[in-house]
């Protein structure tokens, strides 16, 4: 049996979002054709991807490029934040205790769902450290599996640097395991700033 090719259309392009299997992918194409909301949930996708734009110095999403974050001078621009997804920005940004620039990659290493190391723009970062403003990259990346990962493959980029290299931290490992940054609350997140362990950059040493 076949589905009309416009509803097969549909559940592909559901399959193309990560984590989505077959089952899940014609789950939400026939949900979507009985809910009366989805014209409104087009328009958003529609919307969303004509104004969202990266910011070409963050790569955070943001209606202008630079963006909001890049743009305000009164930020700590030694310091600068590398995060996994716009979420945790958002996060950081609530809680109010970081006050130095970010970088987001958007995503971690994760192999399972075919994001590699090419996909996270890291030559970007490299370029950003270059000119010697930032004097300590804080890796704020998730402590989970993918985001250790992802901590470890940016700290080796940091080091390639060699003698261009920033001091390089962690988030201290008072973080819960597997919590995500977003869901921890602003005393957890405060402390794993201020806890923050500097890493030994093979360079330096
Ligand atoms: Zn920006």
């Amino acid at each position: 049996m076949a589905y009309p090719k416009a509803v097969q259309s549909l559940i592909e392009s559901f399959r193309m979002f990560p984590g989505i299997g077959a089952v899940t992918a014609e789950r939400l194409a026939f949900h979507v054709l009985r809910d009366g909301r989805a014209r409104d949930l087009a328009r958003a996708i529609d919307r969303a991807v004509r104004e969202a734009r990266r910011c070409q110095i963050c790569g955070n999403v943001s209606e202008a490029d630079p963006c909001r974050l890049c743009t305000d001078e009164g930020r700590d621009q030694t310091l600068l934040a590398v995060v996994e997804e716009p979420r945790h920005v958002e996060a950081l940004e609530s809680a109010g205790v970081f006050h130095g620039n970010y970088h987001v990659l958007m995503g971690a290493l994760n192999p399972a769902d075919g994001t590699e190391a090419s996909h996270l723009g890291l030559d970007t970062l490299l370029r950003r450290l270059k000119d010697g403003t930032v004097e300590e990259v804080i890796l704020a990346t998730d402590p989970d599996a993918e985001g250790e990962a992802t901590a470890q493959l940016v700290l080796e980029a940091i080091e390639a640097l060699g003698d261009q290299a920033p001091r390089v931290s962690r988030l201290a490992r008072g973080l819960p395991a597997g919590g995500a940054i977003e869901y921890l609350h602003k005393g957890i997140l405060e402390d794993a700033l201020t806890g923050r362990r500097e890493l030994r950059l093979r360079s330096k040493e």
